[in-house]
């Protein structure tokens, strides 16, 4: 067996029954800031969900119904469940009590082995710093047993919190880990996924964008296309088998 046919097979055990709550601000962020991960996951066998806290209705173009439905075809696309909970709605995200609830107990209802929200860092919509701060105190909150507000559903502990980049910007004194996966086998789908979101595609080439970006981030790992992703403080590898699916650059 080629050792690349092993680490697909080991990443696909690894991967296969896990579950991904994916958390994003507006109904393109999931798609545009992890789409490749997600594709990637689910060919392996997870199971995802997505909770997208607006419908993104104070966007300049596309309005709530529109792009609930982009959202929706893209979701289906990518074989996620998509949910749209009741929040303030697009530019009133905040990371208060009730929203770090509403977060929390999406966590301890679906169970997921890894949650994902966009980066927190200032320099961008505040809904998405927003939404990175309240699913942050969401996953510790899960976790504490006797939480109020949160009696309705068991505890849960998550594996590990992952943060995606809608905008770029995230700086190392952020407190956050970058580490790169190869995409390059997911471009196509990841180009069709976010092409679901037409009424914002339309004016400007934010997809172009995107693919601009991951083939940036390929030459420095030496492959094709590559999505940046972010642990919170280091990343614990379980042994050293888990090194098996790593690999330092190549040129
Ligand atoms: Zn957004």
């Amino acid at each position: 067996m080629k050792s690349n046919d092993l680490v697909k097979r080991m990443l696909s055990a690894n991967m296969n029954g896990k579950r991904i709550l994916v958390f994003g601000a507006h109904p393109d962020d999931i798609e545009f800031g992890c789409g490749p991960f997600l594709i990637d996951a689910a060919e392996q066998g997870a199971h995802l969900e997505w909770n997208v806290l607006s419908r993104g209705e104070a966007g300049t173009q596309g309005d709530a119904k529109t792009r609930e439905a982009e959202a929706r075809a893209a979701a289906a696309l990518a074989n996620a469940d998509i949910r749209f909970p009741e929040t303030k709605g697009d530019t009133q995200i905040r990371a208060d009590r009730e929203m770090v609830l509403l977060a929390a107990s999406a966590i301890r209802r679906f169970k997921p082995h890894y949650v994902l929200a966009p980066t927190g860092h200032l320099n961008q919509h505040p809904d998405h710093r927003e939404t990175s701060l309240l699913v942050r105190d969401a996953f510790r909150l899960a976790r504490y047993g006797k939480t109020p507000g949160l009696e309705d559903f068991e505890p849960h502990s998550s594996q590990l919190i992952l943060f995606y980049e809608i905008t770029s910007g995230a700086t190392e004194d952020s407190g956050l880990t970058p580490f790169l996966l190869d995409v390059s086998g997911h471009i196509d789908k990841w180009t069709t996924l976010m092409n679901c979101h037409a009424s914002q595609v339309a004016n400007m080439d934010y997809v172009e964008l995107q693919l601009a970006k991951a083939r940036a981030l390929g030459i420095q790992a030496g492959v094709g296309a590559a999505l940046r992703l972010y642990s919170e403080g280091p990343l614990l590898l379980s042994s050293v088998n888990a090194l098996s699916g790593l690999r330092g650059q190549r040129f």
